[in-house]
């Protein structure tokens, strides 16, 4: 049994790891030499509370978001899919920066509110427990680790807003976490469910009409006041979408699901999976649009 490191990005050892006490010596600020340096080339994972930020900010659909704003890609072969933000055309400088900093900055990503820290999340085999553990970027462009103050990463954590971040999408990360470390038990999961995953987490538009729809309230009872706040809270929505996949990619049920659709659901499941599996054989996720016709379960 060993341990599944979740690391924010690519690293062929792993990385020198510390907790929320660790002292750092760290300032960003405009005057400095290197203002905008780590903006100019960028590789950075969306969470799904960072698409809903971003999308609100930009006054988009969430799709419109995904369509313009990111590329798709798997965190493992053939696995589920996560989203980068996309850089300029032809370039690799961030579409956000200008010259005067961050043109989103209220909303700017996880990414760019932890660096040069790096949350790794942990976790045990089959367990949803996660234990988050911190790394240290040090990049020779960045002059900031230069600069006369000291801080705690707990402390650079809270002047730079991530905590509510991080709670946010901790859900999402505990689903990639248990995918990865139970990928063999589990099984890769059907084109259905990686769509499923794609919408509920990142397409947050999309799923609530599909919370809308009547293929929803055929399969799935809510009680009424938890329905109706998911029709106009986000968040709400993006946590119940957490738990929908808990249930549809590892059966672990928390959602009543009407006895009636139960047997149906299982068997439409069972008489789509093959043919759905031939299908998206030559079928990569860079082609993924959005706009697929509507997942239902
Ligand atoms: S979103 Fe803002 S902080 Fe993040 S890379 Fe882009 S310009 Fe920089
Ligand atoms: S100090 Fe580091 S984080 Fe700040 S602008 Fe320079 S490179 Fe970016």
């Amino acid at each position: 049994m060993s341990d599944q490191p979740n690391l924010p990005f690519s690293s062929p050892v792993m990385p020198k790891m510390y907790d929320g006490d660790k002292v750092i010596s760290f300032r960003c600020h405009k005057a400095i030499g290197c203002f905008n340096a780590c903006c100019k080339s960028i590789d950075i994972t969306l969470t799904p509370y960072d698409i809903i930020r971003l999308k609100n900010r930009l006054g988009v659909t969430s799709a419109q978001f995904l369509r313009e704003y990111t590329v798709p890609f798997e965190f493992e072969k053939d696995g589920i899919a996560g989203v980068k933000l996309k850089s300029v055309e032809g370039g690799s400088a961030c579409r956000f920066m200008t010259d005067e900093g961050c043109s989103v900055y209220e909303d700017r990503p996880t990414a760019c509110r932890y660096y040069p820290v790096a949350l790794v999340s942990m976790r045990k085999q089959d367990e949803y427990t996660d234990s988050d553990s911190y790394a240290l970027v040090e990049e020779s462009h960045c002059l900031g680790h230069q600069e006369d103050r000291s801080l705690t990463i707990d402390a650079y954590r809270e002047e730079q807003g991530v905590k509510e971040y991080d709670e946010l999408s901790r859900g999402w990360r505990q689903l990639i976490l248990k995918k990865k470390s139970s990928g063999a038990t589990i099984g890769k999961p059907s084109l259905r469910s990686r769509r499923f995953f794609f919408m509920a987490c990142y397409d947050i538009d999309t799923f609530r009409e599909f919370v809308r729809s009547d293929g929803f309230h055929s399969s799935f009872a809510l009680p009424t006041a938890e329905y109706e706040a998911l029709l106009v809270d986000e968040v709400a929505l993006l946590q119940f979408g957490y738990r929908l996949l808990r249930q549809v990619m590892f059966g672990e049920e928390s959602i009543e699901v009407v006895a009636d659709a139960r047997n149906a659901v299982q068997l439409k499941q069972q008489a789509n999976y093959i043919a759905e599996e031939e299908a998206a054989r030559p079928k990569v996720w860079h082609d993924y649009d959005p706009a697929l016709e509507p997942v239902d379960l």
